[in-house]
């Protein structure tokens, strides 16, 4: 039986940390947690309570492949830089870049102890067999714009084909946006959901523009639109952003499988505006956080968006007190991942996957760091540079700078020619 021995364990789902053994057994999952340096087993690695063991972080929302866009268009508006730079070179794109970018942004994650990731794209096979062949645990969906059905059939057969593939590959359907879709098609995608049992993930009020013009343009409120159109039906809704989400409204959206997940750089970056994140989490919706692309981030370090989460709703609303280091680690985690529709995933407790993230306590800024303030050590000082390993579904993924699953000198180069070929 593996062993993660002698570790700092905290999730969510505890005050203090505690200090253990994590047993793992033979399906992935946590079988045991015992007193630290009491368990026997094949070792996986030794922590000499001198590491730290979180739940793998989860990335709800990116499209992994705008890795190889990384650094283009920058510092534009989103409409003109979506527009001028980014659409004419995703027409340009194949499935070998796509594989590319995937692999390459699986080995940006796994080194910042992510271990789940929600993805919107194209030509998803490619990102499929990307997380399976990493290790990593993935909800995807091919991004659907216009009302062309062929992309409505691609996204069913890439549910066909992965959905629940090694217990680690979700399927959903991925309408793009409200301003991307029409509506008629946008029916049609809830309602094939709803009849083959698949979530939606959706680009959703990211922009003051998109919010300012929705009733003029849709002819409802957004969340009517949500209603009426028969998103909130479906078993998950994953709104990614709602930075513009009316905050009076949010009450509607508490409900099981609706998950609002914030993307607190790219919204930044973009100049998108701040989230009323203070506001979601009062009325007790879901909030999961998400890098978005790299492309408009533009990193995939979850770290960075839980740092950014906790810093910048106490500025904007000049409150120290909310949006703590608790529940941004909650929304990076177990939040994610059940919005994501990963059961038993986003805890260290025993049933739960082992997907686990060992972070380094003898890095300089985590003197004093102790039982009783590892979430806000982790947020306020840590940084992915401290991750020693990442451990998903039991395996290891990543140790002390080596990645056991991936071979990065052969993805890095693979990726810096499939960049030249797309940028000239
Ligand atoms: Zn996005």
């Amino acid at each position: 039986m593996p062993v993660i021995k002698n570790v700092l364990i905290w999730d969510s789902a505890r005050g203090d940390a505690e200090y253990g053994d994590i047993e793992i057994g033979a399906d992935g999952r946590i079988s045991g947690i015992s007193g630290a340096g009491a368990s026997v087993g094949e070792v996986l690695f030794d922590g000499q309570g001198r590491t730290i063991a979180l739940p793998g972080f989860v990335n709800a929302h990116t499209h992994v492949s705008m890795t190889l866009l990384r650094g283009l268009g920058e510092e534009q508006p989103l409409m003109e830089w979506l527009q001028k730079k980014i659409f004419p070179i995703e027409n340009r794109l194949r499935a070998e870049h796509i594989r590319s970018g995937a692999d390459l942004a699986m080995l940006e994650m796994i080194s910042c102890g992510v271990t789940c990731f929600a993805d919107m794209y194209y030509f998803m096979g490619e990102v499929a067999r990307s997380a399976l062949a990493s290790g990593m645990r993935a909800a995807l969906c091919r991004g659907i714009t216009g009302d062309d059905g062929g992309k409505i059939q691609e996204n069913i057969e890439l549910a066909e084909e992965y959905n629940g593939r090694d217990g680690r590959i979700i399927v959903q359907l991925g309408p793009h946006a409200p301003y991307t879709l029409p509506r008629a098609a946008l029916e049609t995608v809830a309602r094939l959901a709803k009849e083959k049992n698949l979530g939606i993930h959706f680009h959703w009020l990211e922009t003051k523009g998109e919010f300012d013009t929705f009733k003029e343009t849709y002819g409802e409120e957004p969340v009517d639109y949500l209603e009426s159109t028969g998103l909130l039906d479906v078993r998950e809704l994953i709104l990614a952003h709602g930075v513009w989400f009316p905050e009076g409204e949010l009450h509607r959206v508490r409900r099981d499988g609706v998950t609002i997940v914030h993307n607190p750089k790219s919204n930044l970056k973009l100049g998108s505006g701040y989230a009323p994140v203070k506001a979601m989490l009062e009325a007790g919706v879901n909030v999961a956080l998400g890098t978005d692309g790299a492309a408009s981030n533009n990193r995939l370090d979850v770290w960075d968006e839980v740092r950014a989460a906790a810093l910048m709703h106490k500025g904007y609303h000049m409150d120290p007190t909310l949006v703590s280091a608790k529940q941004v680690l909650k929304m990076a985690t177990v939040n994610g991942a059940s919005g994501l529709g990963f059961k038993d995933v986003g805890l260290i407790k025993p049933g739960y996957f082992a997907d686990i993230a060992l972070i380094n306590m003898d890095s300089p800024q985590y003197v004093g760091c102790d039982r009783t303030n590892v979430p806000e050590f982790v947020t306020y000082a840590g940084s992915s540079r401290d991750v020693r390993a990442t451990i998903a579904a039991g395996k290891l993924l990543y140790r002390d700078g080596e990645f056991l699953t991936l071979d990065k000198d052969e993805i890095i180069s693979r990726a810096r020619k499939h960049r030249n070929e797309i940028t000239n």
